[in-house]
């Protein structure tokens, strides 16, 4: 169990704590490096919280390219990118594009299904270790569709896909739906439920995790930026941070969406793109919803956390810019009132929008493992929709990864080396 080593974890969202906590439970001495300082926003806190086997499809699915030209002309649609000359999205716009097939599809979705159901089990056990106080609850997950074409093609596309994983996927009438879900009227011409998906309140999940990392005598740096590397025979020998060198025997890259950017300087590419979404969470809602709900047509999440009500959304290839879209928040209100007919403006009144930025990889899986060409660094980033869900299950596998042992679960599509 005591491991000698050191290593240090780079970048301190979700996916670095709960690598951090894994490694610690190895007996390493572990070091988290954050340029933030503790407490401050990530892209997990504002997202919708779902931890959801029932996302077996991989963001780059069939169909998506030619969906994805028809949206970017519309600044308003659930998934934008937006135009620039930057080979860096060239590249990634032809990777994804080469994606979008069924054979990708097939090959992705037992993968993400071992996974999901993986990370969920370790949820269950990270909520009974802390007393749950992030509310981890097992209510499953509502794909509501507003019309008969809509459920006919979940239940051919989605549906079918998760049952053919393992994933259990039921089709519903609106009645049936209303049964289950009696806390607010709902327009819809029935649903896909998948009884195995939970929700945590991620605000709740990450202060948890770090009281944890403490108890475990987890390092921190906060307010610390990773400025560089110096390398040496293929191996990272340090790195350069704003609050000096920092030398481990391990280094894990978990800068989310800025991974690529960390990697600048030791020749590695990893083809990333920032892919913005949006949430406004209802602190008084009129109702009170029980179960977690996806607006399917308009791509919306809508999460009952505690005595809140959160609605998520949109994926913005636009960059890092810091700057909201109102078209955006606007579309998320639109979709609320158009699934439940008593839902009014008036209820979003003043509430200030949150955005974040989703790492995503072109292919829709995430980065994990060694590098080939710098041997003790590996790869913990890219889960786009995935990061909450996928976050427990990528730390314990890199753990694995770094004590030698087999990894319990399949990593021969997420090598970082892929796209090399
Ligand atoms: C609207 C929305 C809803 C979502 N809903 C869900 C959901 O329901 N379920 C789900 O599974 N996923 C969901 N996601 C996706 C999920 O939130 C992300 O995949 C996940 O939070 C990514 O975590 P991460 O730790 O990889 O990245 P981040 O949270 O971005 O963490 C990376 C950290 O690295 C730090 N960093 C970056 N560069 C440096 C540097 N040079 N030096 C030091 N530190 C650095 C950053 O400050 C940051 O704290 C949602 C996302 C959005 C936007």
């Amino acid at each position: 169990m005591a491991q000698e080593k050191h290593i240090v974890v780079c970048g301190g969202g979700i996916v670095g704590l709960c690598t951090a906590h894994y490694l610690a439970r190895e007996g390493f001495a572990v070091t988290v490096v954050e340029r933030n300082a503790e407490g401050a926003d990530s892209c997990a806190q504002g997202s919708a919280g779902y931890v959801s086997p029932s996302h077996v499809e991989p963001i780059s699915a069939p169909g998506m390219v030619w969906q994805g030209l028809k949206w970017m002309l519309s600044s308003r649609s659930p998934f934008y990118v937006q135009p620039r000359l930057d080979p860096a999205l060239l590249r990634w716009g032809w990777l994804f594009a080469r994606h979008c097939t069924p054979e990708h599809r097939l090959r992705a979705a037992p993968v993400l299904a071992q996974h999901c159901l993986e990370s969920r089990r370790l949820f269950a056990e990270l909520a009974e270790k802390t007393g749950n106080s992030f509310e981890f609850q097992q209510q499953g997950l509502f794909n509501l569709c507003k019309t008969p074409e809509s459920v006919a093609k979940y239940e051919r596309g989605l549906a079918a896909l998760a049952n053919s994983v393992g994933v259990e996927a039921k089709i519903l009438t609106p009645k049936q739906v209303a049964e289950l879900e009696p806390g607010a009227r709902m327009d819809i011409a029935g649903a896909v439920y998948f009884p195995i998906d939970a929700h945590i309140s991620p605000r709740k999940f990450m202060p948890a995790l770090v009281a944890l990392l403490k108890q475990q005598r987890v390092k921190f740096h906060w307010g610390t930026s990773v400025l560089g590397w110096r390398s040496e025979g293929g191996r990272v020998t340090g790195l350069a941070t704003s609050a000096g060198e920092i030398v481990a025997d391990e280094y894990v890259l978990a800068t989310g969406s800025w991974a690529s950017d960390t990697l600048r300087g030791l020749g590695l590419g990893l083809p990333m793109q920032a892919g913005k979404g949006y949430s406004l969470t209802i602190e008084r809602p009129r109702f009170r919803l029980k179960k977690p709900m996806i607006l399917s047509e308009r791509r919306v999440a809508v999460t009952p956390m505690g005595d809140t009500l959160r609605f998520g959304g949109t994926m913005e290839i636009s960059g890092h810019s810091d700057n909201g879209r109102p078209e955006r928040i606007e579309q998320i209100v639109a979709a609320a009132q158009f699934y439940f007919p008593d839902m009014r403006p008036e209820d979003f009144a003043g509430i200030k929008p949150w955005f974040g930025y989703r790492p995503v990889s072109p292919d829709g899986m995430p980065y994990i493992g060694r590098f080939a060409r710098q041997a003790n660094l590996t790869a913990a980033c890219g889960h786009a929709m995935l990061g909450i869900t996928l976050a427990p299950v990528t730390g314990r596998v890199v753990a694995e990864l770094l004590t030698g042992r087999k990894p319990s679960v399949d990593l021969s599509l997420m090598s970082p080396d892929r796209f090399a």
